[in-house]
């Protein structure tokens, strides 16, 4: 293989948004920065493409971001520079039930807690501290190591975010709809909602929603790639394409190597020269249920029943608490779920570059057991059809990507794991390895920077970002 250069001072492998950001990160620190990608295009979990039929442009994987725009590594890059564009749907989510009304969460937190009824008051008590001071809880909660910046606020937080999802919705909300509504947010750790620490994902997708929104990339989610890529370049950076990096002998000299995969993969990469204890170590880290992923091109919008849903980017099915749990325990137990609790964006709404012709497109998964081959698209379909009678007739093609065929096209999702590892309380701050600084590999100038480290997976760009940066 022939590069512009025979050494760099770093090299980057895998650029997805955390590859894009170490390879940003270390441009500013060095001369020369070669960034290198398996696949034919850039950005990892945010691309965008044709997977269905011609103009209908599909998130492949991340679809919906109040990560990105809460990263306070992104805010710094200025992305509007290189053509990146945020659209912000009306309502950022939408659960609706069975009998055609639904639930959401409006960017205002007081219209929120006013949809709640009797639990609006616990509501709006538990998130306004966190919403009004929504920008210091975020860089205190999207750390590299859990040493807060803000210790009282961030107590506060850790005295609701650390008990689980069930004794939290409990403890706090009468109704059974507002226990669904939150069993949707907190199922987004894809861990039992019994567990320790579940309630922190509803919370922190709360808050986002009322302090930054669940936005959407103008054209799909790899203008936020492409944006990134062009920032590099312009800095001088250079990109390569087409590489899949097997073994150290693929790579030119470089000072520092950083590795955009998860542990199981820098395990397979011949001549790291990693230490036997940090091998042992690396091969103990643990991976979550997988998703299958669906994507269609329809003639229309989604007919909601709950005409809530038709103003909302993102939609939760799943029609009661035990449910939702239900199905992330069965994933876990490598079980298929017959009523899966279901995530779906629906972008074309507020984008109508996705779709031609007054054509809309649609994207859901479900939790499904960790690389499992099973296609769970019809399942899927069923529980859209319920909340949404007539969807199917509206159907012109899909794409369905179950957890095998999620690894296959990308080898970060293990087992269809999209968030680079089981993110439970313990791994959560001890991704790859516990350590002082986890992006560092038993190997002085190779580290690892992907959703595997700390603060896990998602949107933002921040593992590339504190790897390069505490280098
Ligand atoms: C279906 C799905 C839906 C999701 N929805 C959302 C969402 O709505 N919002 C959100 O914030 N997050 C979402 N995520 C999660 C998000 O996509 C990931 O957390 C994020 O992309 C992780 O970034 P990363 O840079 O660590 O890894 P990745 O984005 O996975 O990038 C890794 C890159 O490295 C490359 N690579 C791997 N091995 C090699 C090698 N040996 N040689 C060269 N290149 C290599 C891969 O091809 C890939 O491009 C979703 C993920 C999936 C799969």
């Amino acid at each position: 293989m022939s590069f512009q250069r025979n050494h760099y001072d770093a090299v980057v492998v895998g650029a997805g948004p955390n590859g894009l950001a170490a390879a940003i990160t270390l441009k500013r620190k060095f001369k020369s920065v070669l960034l290198l990608e398996a696949r034919e295009t850039i950005g990892g979990g945010a691309r965008s493409a044709e997977l269905t039929l011609p103009g209908f442009i599909h998130d492949v994987c991340s679809a919906v971001h109040p990560l990105a725009v809460a990263s306070p590594f992104f805010r710094q890059l200025e992305l509007h520079r290189y053509g990146l564009e945020w659209i912000q749907p009306e309502i950022p989510l939408a659960h609706p039930f069975e009998n055609g009304e639904a639930l959401c969460l409006h960017r205002s937190l007081a219209a929120t807690a006013d949809m709640l009824g009797p639990d609006g008051k616990a509501y709006r008590e538990m998130l306004q501290p966190f919403v009004e001071n929504h920008e210091r809880l975020l860089s205190d909660v999207l750390k590299s190591l859990p040493i807060p910046e803000n210790p009282i606020l961030m107590a506060r937080f850790g005295l609701k975010a650390l008990r689980s999802a069930k004794k939290l919705t409990e403890a706090n909300f009468q109704g059974a709809r507002t226990r669904a509504l939150f069993a949707g947010l907190a199922a987004h750790a894809m861990i039992p909602l019994e567990r320790t620490a579940t309630a922190a994902f509803g919370i922190l997708l709360a808050v986002l929603a009322h302090g930054v929104g669940w936005p959407i990339v103008k054209g799909g989610s790899q203008g936020l790639a492409d944006a990134l890529a062009d920032c590099f370049r312009n800095k001088g950076g250079e990109i390569r394409t087409g590489i899949t990096v097997g073994s150290m002998g693929d790579l030119p000299g470089a000072e520092h190597y950083f590795f955009d995969v998860t542990p199981r993969q820098l395990l397979n990469i011949g001549g790291l020269d990693l230490s036997e204890n940090y091998r042992k170590r690396l091969s103990r880290f643990r991976y979550g249920p997988g998703v299958c992923k669906v994507d269609w091109a329809l003639s229309g919008p989604i007919p909601w029943k709950a005409d809530l849903c038709r103003k909302a980017g993102t939609v939760h099915l799943g029609s009661s608490f035990e449910e939702i749990d239900a199905s992330i325990r069965d994933a876990h137990a490598g079980r298929k779920c017959l009523s899966p609790y279901v995530v779906l964006a629906q972008s074309s709404l507020f984008d109508p570059t996705r779709a031609p012709g007054g054509g809309h497109t649609a994207w859901a998964y479900c939790h499904a057991p960790h690389g499992s081959d099973e296609d769970m698209a019809d399942l899927i379909e069923e529980r859209i059809e319920h909340y949404a009678p007539g969807f199917r007739g509206l159907i012109l093609a899909k794409s369905s990507m179950p957890p095998a065929a999620m690894e296959r096209y990308n080898p970060n999702y293990v087992g269809g794991d999209i968030n680079g590892g089981l993110q439970d309380l313990f791994q959560l701050y001890s991704r790859p390895v516990l350590s002082f600084f986890p992006y560092r590999t038993s190997k002085k100038n190779i580290y690892i920077c992907s959703s595997s480290t700390p603060p896990g997976g998602g949107v933002h760009g921040l593992c590339g970002y504190y790897a390069a940066r505490g280098l």
